[in-house]
């Protein structure tokens, strides 16, 4: 299988990758930064030499990247999996958060997924056959002190996934929407945050792998994930 993964420099789009090209998927990815994107990439060829990885960094929070991005992945492959998962957590309140922190929140965390799916979905249903991850988080389930702008955009990728779940549901095309809680990721660098009080990126991509692994009449619509202790 063919697997597109954004956001896959590091974190959790990253352990995404790992666990896929270890179980023989090829793999496309992105990010933002080509230096940190290429480092990924050289790791996962050493880690994986037998597995086909391409990469093609892009800011997808800006549309006209997410189109070039979506091509460059057409004349590449075939699209079987798409992990939407590149995303940045800006906490604030709303009353005093920055003025244009909502339009950049939304740009990067939702319209990319938007965008990038929407481009890719003809080659999927032509395929009919396919699996999309929308990477939520329990910012959007319900609201939390400073969640501000980025659980609007969580709660706004959620609404995404789940009418899209209902327009692809004839189609063989599953979507999964993931609400992880805290993850031991850059986030988290530098917080203080006991690594071992919350989870670990690869718990999520384990979550995710198996969610491919069931027959063709079943989905999985969410998943919901939380630190044994609870969130923070
Ligand atoms: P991370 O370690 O900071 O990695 C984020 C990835 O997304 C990086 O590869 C980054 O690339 C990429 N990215 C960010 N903005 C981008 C843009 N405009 N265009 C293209 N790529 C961009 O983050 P993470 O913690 O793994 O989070 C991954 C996803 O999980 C996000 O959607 C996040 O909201 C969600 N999530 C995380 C947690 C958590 O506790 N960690 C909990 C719930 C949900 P560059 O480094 O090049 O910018």
């Amino acid at each position: 299988m063919n697997i597109i993964i954004t956001g896959a420099s590091k974190g959790i789009g990253y352990a995404i990758a790992e666990i896929f090209a270890a179980n023989g998927h090829d793999l496309y990815l992105t990010s933002k930064t080509i230096s940190s994107l290429d480092q990924a990439v050289a790791t996962l060829r050493d880690q994986f030499p037998t597995i086909h990885i391409e990469s093609c960094a892009a800011d997808l929070s800006v549309k006209s990247e997410v189109v070039n991005f979506s091509k460059w992945c057409l004349e590449k492959t075939t699209p079987h999996i798409l992990v939407n998962n590149a995303g940045n957590f800006v906490p604030g309140k709303l009353q005093d958060e920055e003025d244009g922190q909502l339009e950049q929140q939304l740009n990067t965390n939702l319209f990319s997924a938007y965008h990038l799916t929407r481009a890719l979905l003809p080659a999927m249903l032509n395929n009919k056959l396919g699996h999309i991850f929308n990477i939520c988080s329990i910012a959007s389930l319900s609201a939390y002190e400073n969640g501000g702008a980025y659980s609007i955009s969580k709660f706004a990728l959620l609404g995404f996934s789940k009418n899209l779940r209902l327009e692809l549901k004839d189609t063989g095309i599953k979507v999964t929407a993931v609400c992880p809680g805290a993850v031991f990721t850059n986030s988290w660098a530098g917080s203080g945050v006991d690594p071992k009080r919350i989870m670990e990126a690869s718990d999520i991509a384990k979550m995710i792998y198996a969610a491919t692994q069931l027959s063709a009449q079943a989905v999985v619509e969410d998943i919901v994930m939380r630190p044994q202790l609870g969130d923070l």
